[in-house]
C-alpha cells in the first residue's frame, strides 16, 4: 500500500485540540493554523467535526479548499446526516477524506449507545460505504478500540476494510493503553486481518496516564503508518500524543525505529507558538521539544560540554526544529527594511500598511525596552493579525499600589460609542483592576486561571498574561502582552470578556 518507513503524520490540532475548553477559535484562526500546517507539511489535516456547528462546517470547507498541500479531512460519527455533511464540507476539494467512527467496546456499546455487535457492524460498514460516495480516501475508526474484545475488532477492521476504508484508525479513546500490550494489539491486527494490507493502520492516543507518545511509537514500532497527533500535545482532557515529540522520536532514533515522516522540522517551533498563541494556552517550561527550557542547559558541567562539544549533552540541535542559534537583536534603530527582512525570515508574509502598522508598533516597544528579540517581532507581528472581537475595549487605567497603600484601580472601557469609569480596590493591583473592569461591564465571570510569564529574557522583558473566565457555562481564554504586567492582565481579562460576548452572541442568534 505504501512505502514500507514510510509514517503519515495526521495532524488533529484544529478538531481534538480544537475541544479543549476555552480554546475554540474562529475560522480565521483556523486557516492561518491550517497554513502553517502545510509548511510543516503534515500529510492530513484533520480541520473539524462539519456537523457540530456551522463554524467547524466553514472551516473544514475553507480549508479543504484554500490550503495546498495536505489532504484535509472531516470527522463524522457512523450517521448519515453527519457523513452527508462532511461530503458536502469537502464537495469538490482536491485532496479530501473523511473520518467516519463508531464505539466498538462492550463499555461503549452497552453503555452509550444500547447497541449489539450485530448492529455497530452493519453501522460501520453503512458509514464507510456512505462516506466512500463521496470521497475515495475514507478513515474509519473503531472508537474505544483499546477495551475493545480483538476478535471483535478484528471483525469491524475486515469488514470495514472490505466496504472501501482506506485507513483503519486504533484510537486509544480514554488512554487507557499500555506501549507493549498496544504495540501487540496492533501487530495482531496486521497478522490477523485478512485484508489489512489494504489500508494504513493508524493510532491516536491521549494522555491521561502520560503514555500517549511512547504507545504512539510502540504502535508506529509494530507496523502502524500513520499516527494521529497535535501541537504541543494538545486535545481532549490530558490531550493527545504531541506531534513535535513522535517526530523527533522517530528522527533522532532512526537507528531503532527505522521509520521516516516528511515533517518539516524547522517549521516545529513557528506552529507551536502560533498553536499556543492562538489557542491562549501556554506552553510549559519543561515541555518536550518545544518548551522554553527544552534546550537550556544549567549545570555547570552539562554548559561546559555543549561549548566544547554539542554532542556531550544534547541529542538534538535548537536549529533542527526552528530555534534560531543566533538570535538577530533589532533596536529602534532598524529600518523598516532589517524589519520586513526579518519578519518574512519569521514566517509572516504582510503588506505594505499592514508592515507600516507593525513598524510603528516596533519603534514604540524599541523605545521601552531598547533589544528586540524574535519573540517580540512575533507578538507585534501575531498580535496585529489576531481577529478579536472589540466589544470592550480598554481606554484609560491607571492604578496605585505599594507597601501601606490600599490597591486600587481606575479603568475607563468604550462599549460600543458609550465609555464608563469605574474604581475599585483589591489585594493587589490586578485584582483591583479586574473588579473595577467587573463594575464597568456587570460581568458576572469567575476567573478559573491565571497566568504570568516572561515573553522575553530581562528586567525588561514583555510579560505575558493569559485568563481563563467562564460565564453561564460558557468558557473564554483571553491574552495580554505588555511589558507593564498589569496592563497586560487587564488587556487578557478584556480579551476573554469579549470572547464570552462573542459566544453569547453567537448562541442568541443561530446561524442555520
Ligand atoms: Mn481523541
Amino acid at each position: 500500500m505504501t512505502d514500507s518507513n514510510r509514517v503519515h503524520i495526521f495532524d488533529t490540532t484544529l478538531r481534538d485540540a480544537e475541544q479543549t475548553p476555552g480554546a475554540s477559535l474562529t475560522v480565521k484562526e483556523k486557516l492561518e493554523i491550517a497554513h502553517q500546517l502545510a509548511r510543516l507539511n503534515v500529510d492530513i489535516i484533520e480541520a473539524g467535526f462539519p456537523l457540530s456547528s456551522n463554524e467547524d462546517f466553514e472551516a473544514v470547507r475553507r480549508i479543504a479548499h484554500e490550503v495546498e498541500g495536505p489532504m484535509v479531512c472531516g470527522l463524522a460519527r457512523a450517521l448519515a446526516k453527519d457523513i452527508e455533511r462532511a461530503g458536502e464540507a469537502l464537495k469538490d476539494a482536491p485532496n479530501p477524506r473523511i473520518h467516519t467512527f463508531i464505539g466498538t467496546s462492550e463499555i461503549h456499546m452497552q453503555g452509550q449507545m444500547r447497541k449489539g455487535r450485530e448492529d455497530v457492524l452493519k453501522m460501520a460498514v453503512r458509514a464507510v460505504e456512505l462516506a466512500k460516495s463521496f470521497c475515495d480516501s475514507v478513515e474509519f475508526s473503531p472508537m474505544d478500540a483499546a477495551r475493545t474484545d480483538p476478535s471483535f475488532l478484528h471483525d469491524v477492521i475486515e469488514a470495514t476494510i472490505a466496504a472501501g476504508a482506506t485507513t483503519i484508525n486504533i484510537p486509544d479513546t480514554v488512554g487507557y493503553a499500555v506501549p507493549e500490550q498496544f504495540g501487540t494489539l496492533i501487530a495482531d491486527i496486521l497478522d490477523g486481518v485478512p485484508n489489512s494490507k489494504d489500508a494504513i493502520i493508524s493510532v491516536h492516543c491521549h494522555d491521561d496516564l502520560g503514555m500517549a507518545v511512547v504507545n504512539t511509537l510502540s504502535a508506529l514500532k509494530n507496523g502502524a503508518r500513520q499516527a494521529e497527533c497535535t501541537l504541543n500535545g494538545l486535545g481532549e482532557r490530558a490531550g493527545n500524543a504531541s506531534l513535535e515529540e513522535v517526530v523527533m522520536a522517530l528522527r533522532t532514533r532512526r537507528d531503532y525505529f527505522g521509520l521516516d515522516t516528511e515533517i518539516d522540522a524547522h517549521e516545529i517551533i513557528a506552529t507551536s507558538r502560533l498553536v499556543s498563541r492562538l489557542m491562549g494556552i501556554a506552553v510549559p517550561p519543561n515541555k518536550a521539544i518545544v518548551g522554553a527550557n527544552a534546550f537550556a542547559h544549567s549545570s555547570g558541567i552539562h554548559q561546559d560540554g555543549v561549548l566544547k562539544a554539542r554532542n556531550t549533552f544534547e541529542i538534538m540541535e535548537p536549529k533542527d526544529v526552528g530555534l534560531e542559534d543566533t538570535e538577530i537583536v533589532l533596536t529602534a534603530r532598524s529600518g523598516r527594511h532589517a524589519l520586513r527582512h526579518r519578519i518574512e525570515e519569521l514566517g509572516f508574509s504582510l503588506s505594505a500598511e499592514e508592515l507600516e502598522d507593525a513598524y510603528g508598533r516596533f519603534l514604540e516597544l524599541a523605545d521601552k525596552k531598547k533589544e528586540i528579540f524574535d519573540e517580540d517581532l512575533i507578538e507585534i507581528v501575531g498580535g496585529q493579525q489576531r481577529e478579536e472581537t472589540t466589544h470592550y475595549t480598554l481606554e484609560y487605567l491607571h492604578t496605585v499600589s505599594g507597601t501601606g497603600t490600599v490597591p486600587s484601580s481606575t479603568v475607563r472601557i468604550a462599549i460600543g460609542d458609550e465609555v464608563v469609569q469605574e474604581s475599585a480596590w483589591g489585594d493587589g493591583p490586578v485584582d483591583a483592576t479586574y473588579a473595577a473592569i467587573r463594575k464597568v461591564t456587570s460581568a458576572d465571570v469567575l476567573l478559573e486561571d491565571f497566568t504570568i510569564r516572561a515573553v522575553t529574557s530581562g528586567s525588561q522583558a514583555l510579560g505575558e498574561v493569559t485568563v481563563h473566565l467562564t460565564e453561564d457555562g460558557r468558557s473564554a481564554r483571553g491574552r495580554g502582552v505588555s511589558t507593564d504586567v498589569v496592563e497586560a492582565s487587564a488587556e487578557a481579562y478584556i480579551a476573554a470578556l469579549n470572547r464570552l460576548f462573542e459566544l453569547t452572541e453567537r448562541d442568541a442568534h443561530p446561524t442555520v
